[in-house]
């Protein structure tokens, strides 16, 4: 009598629908929140700045319009927590600039390591 091959066994077939029904479960996640964005359908150019050089003043203004538009958005988390993970280096998610989100991660990186030194209590 012939072994199945290892690649066959059923515990296997298991996993793999398992993995294709975890990583169909995270990208709907994805899309779900896309598709909830206050952002949804304008002119990305508001969020990521125009082609040529803006000086300071447009800049800003064009920051705090983008801004106002993700303190309206109802996925204002989901797209913060998303840029943060991708390293989004340009343009404004979650309501920060690509500088309050670095700081941002600075934040969070020293507060794990303050967390991370502290004493632990006595047992
Ligand atoms: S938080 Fe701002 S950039 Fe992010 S999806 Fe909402 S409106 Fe768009």
């Amino acid at each position: 009598m012939t072994q199945p091959r290892s690649d066959e066994h059923p515990s296997n077939k298991t996993k793999t629908a398992k993995a294709l029904a975890s990583k169909l479960a995270s990208l709907e996640a994805e899309a779900r929140w896309q598709d909830r964005a206050a952002c949804k359908g304008m002119d990305p150019t508001i969020f990521f700045g125009p082609e040529h050089t803006e000086v300071v003043k447009e800049k800003r203004d064009r920051e705090e319009a983008a801004k106002a538009v993700c303190r309206t958005c109802p996925v204002n988390q989901e797209c913060l927590e998303h840029a943060l993970e991708s390293k989004e280096a340009y343009g404004i998610w979650g309501g920060l600039t690509e500088l309050e989100r670095k700081a941002l991660l600075r934040r969070r990186a020293s507060s794990n390591v303050v967390l991370a030194s502290a004493p632990r209590p006595a047992k």
